[in-house]
């Protein structure tokens, strides 16, 4: 029995190979030179799967770089706090 998978990567085989979950984060994170970039693209405009799986990686990385930014705020202002306790 052939899944759609199986078949969406047989349509899609003679373009391109599909991204791996490596190169996937790489791309929402910025992280590939201009020329790789480039044949992701290409293949992203024929591939709704990888399409996706760009976008649940781009929010990934959003959430996270958010959740840091988060972090480092709530920790100025924990160190604030002392600070300021122990100035008086
Ligand atoms: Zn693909």
């Amino acid at each position: 029995m052939a899944s759609t998978a199986q078949w969406l990567s047989g349509m899609a085989r003679t373009v391109d190979q599909h991204l791996d979950e490596e190169t996937t984060e790489n791309y929402s994170v910025g992280n590939l030179s201009a020329r790789t970039v480039a044949q992701i693209e290409k293949h992203l405009l024929i591939c709704q799967p990888c399409r996706q799986s760009v976008a649940a990686s781009d929010a990934y990385v959003a959430s996270m770089r958010q959740a840091a930014a988060n972090l480092r705020k709530a920790e100025r202002k924990a160190k604030r706090k002392v600070e300021r306790r122990a100035g008086g």
